[in-house]
């Protein structure tokens, strides 16, 4: 048995997400400590909220709440939300929680003693209107690479370009909308991450398990150069700037970077999860107290490589303490919404709550599995989805479940039948059966969700072409044994698609397997068709499950086309 340690990117707090987050992180994440956790493994599957930052207090002032209400309730609906989804964090924490307090300020404290963290005065501007510095989202202007208006202080949305406030053309406050801005001097702490640039290089190096993509990213940012990066800004919500737990002259009203903190989230949320159940988070972190034998895989977007392969490292390696790195970092293009994309600023695309008024989360999680956008972007279509559903979930899956054990209810009195002997067609199924799950679990130990979901969707189809070939209602008319292996085989193929496809569909694989009399969870199989066939007793009790699938009709897509807009 091994220790998994599962992180998936941060979900900011200023709004419920869209299904991009979901597909490009916290669900391929849920997906892979599923198959962990089957197959027998320790797995701790780790997320949080990130609630620092301009855009919570933007985004809390647009609502009319204060920071601190406005977080509370925008935590407790994500982690609904996401429950709702299936998510099956260990932990679902909070970045402003105190232990990430603590931990944040431990490392500020650390990396200074290290010489990486220096004081730096900045020429910024400031708001006379507002009588206070304008940090990142707190300015906006027209973009000084495509034009573009009103693009943000930190990044513009239209050509994804990181910006400086300064960079802006024409800026003015977002606050007041004043354009009275004038230079002032003030005083910021930089991580000298130029300082640990070869550190970072040679641990990159030494992670062959990384996929091509992610290194090439991390190469690219070491190659141009790491530069020294301001970690604190002029802003009342986030961690307080101390020094050895005292306060900082010059810096009392200001916090650290919301990218400075959020990522040490993973492990304080870890200690979050350590306090509440009473465990020891050390021997997942530290490798001086058997995090060494952790495996520790991380989910993220593409636009979060450069801060999980350069400045997280940065902080932890130049700590100097013996902290747990990344060993397989997962990471995934976008979802587009249309011709463009989702976004939670501009409200385009559908949100996690919305999703769920429409389809039940399984239907989504197929979906945005079936259709990750793993290896290239991929863009959201209601076709695509109404194929996922009604062809892939409703014809080839719960066609196959309801189907015998129907015909088990109404003709072998409602139990696995005894009787019988397995014959040239059970062997050549069984063949194929044991190719397939070796196949399947080979697909979700390499965390390639997209081909996983294939090989899954590969034992369906055949399940429906053994059924179809054996045949058991016209067997039934003049030989009973025979139909029994039929049944018998069939509804322990039903058993064997649930075990298979539980890491992406948990509700219907648990409807399944209730059916049939399985537990919950249900353990991953081995790929020996033979024994795992054979597994469900005769004379056990078989209910036909209610419909495991609704088909999308025309009238449901032309409705929410209407509502949500979207690509056809
Ligand atoms: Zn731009």
């Amino acid at each position: 048995m091994s220790r998994i340690l599962i992180t998936s990117a941060l979900p900011y707090i200023n709004g419920v997400k869209h299904l991009g987050v979901l597909a490009g992180s916290m669900l391929p994440a849920d997906v892979y400590a599923r198959f962990q956790r089957a197959r027998g493994h320790e797995v701790l599957y780790i997320c949080a909220t990130d609630e620092h930052g301009t855009p919570t207090e933007l985004a809390a002032a647009r609502a009319g709440e204060d920071v601190l209400s406005y977080c509370e309730a925008m935590h407790e609906r994500q982690h609904d939300l996401g429950r709702d989804f299936g998510l099956s964090w260990d932990w679902f924490g909070r970045s402003s929680s105190p232990r990430n307090h603590r931990l944040t300020k431990h490392f500020a404290d650390v990396l200074e003693d290290n010489g990486l963290i220096e004081e730096r005065t900045d020429s910024l501007l400031y708001s006379l209107a507002d009588g206070r510095f304008l940090p990142d989202r707190y300015i906006e202007g027209t973009c000084p690479v495509c034009g573009f208006r009103p693009a943000r202080g930190d990044q513009c949305d239209n050509c994804d370009s990181l910006l400086d406030p300064v960079d802006l053309i024409d800026p003015y406050s977002v606050v007041s909308g004043s354009k009275d801005l004038e230079f002032r001097q003030t005083r910021h702490l930089y991580l000298l991450q130029s300082k640990v640039q070869e550190a970072i290089r040679s641990w990159v190096d030494s992670k062959p398990d990384w996929p091509s993509f992610a290194r090439s990213i991390a190469h690219k940012h070491l190659n141009e150069g790491l530069i020294d990066r301001g970690i604190t800004r002029d802003l009342s919500w986030g961690i307080p700037v101390l020094r050895r737990g005292l306060p900082r002259p010059g810096f009392e009203t200001k916090v650290f970077y919301v990218w400075f903190d959020a990522p040490i989230e993973y492990i304080a949320a870890t200690q979050e999860w350590a306090d509440e159940v009473g465990a020891d988070w050390r021997g997942w972190w530290r490798e001086d107290a058997g995090a060494k034998e952790v495996s520790y895989v991380q989910f993220m977007g593409k636009d979060n490589v450069a801060f999980h392969t350069v400045s997280f490292p940065a902080t932890i390696l130049g700590s100097g303490e013996p902290w747990k790195t990344v060993d397989i970092l997962k990471a995934l293009n976008h979802l587009n919404w249309g011709s463009g994309k989702f976004s939670t600023s501009r409200g385009e695309g559908i949100f996690m709550d919305s999703a769920l008024e429409i389809q039940p989360p399984d239907c989504w999680r197929w979906y945005l599995t079936a259709n990750s956008p793993e290896h290239s972007d991929s863009t959201f279509t209601w076709g695509q989805l109404t194929s996922a559903v009604n062809r892939d979930l409703a014809d080839v899956l719960g066609n196959f479940v309801n189907r015998i054990a129907k015909f088990c209810e109404t003709r072998m009195e409602g139990v696995v039948p005894a009787g019988g002997e397995p014959g040239e067609i059970e062997t050549r199924l069984f063949a194929e059966v044991s190719s397939r799950l070796a196949e399947i679990t080979r697909q979700f130990e390499a965390i390639e969700v997209r081909k996983a979901a294939q090989a899954v969707r590969g034992l369906w189809v055949l399940g429906n072409e053994y059924l179809q070939e054996a045949a058991p209602w016209t067997a039934i008319k003049s030989d009973r044994d025979g139909a029994a292996v039929v049944v018998r085989t069939a509804l322990n193929l039903a058993a064997l698609m649930a075990r298979v496809s539980a890491p992406i569909i948990p509700f219907a694989a648990e409807k399944i397997g209730q059916s049939l009399g399985e537990s919950w969870p249900l353990s991953w199989p081995t790929a020996d068709a033979g024994v795992e066939l054979a597994r469900l007793p005769p004379g056990r009790k078989v209910a036909t499950p209610e419909v495991l699938f609704r088909k999308i009709e025309d009238g449901d897509v032309e409705a929410w086309t209407e509502r949500f807009g979207g690509a056809a």
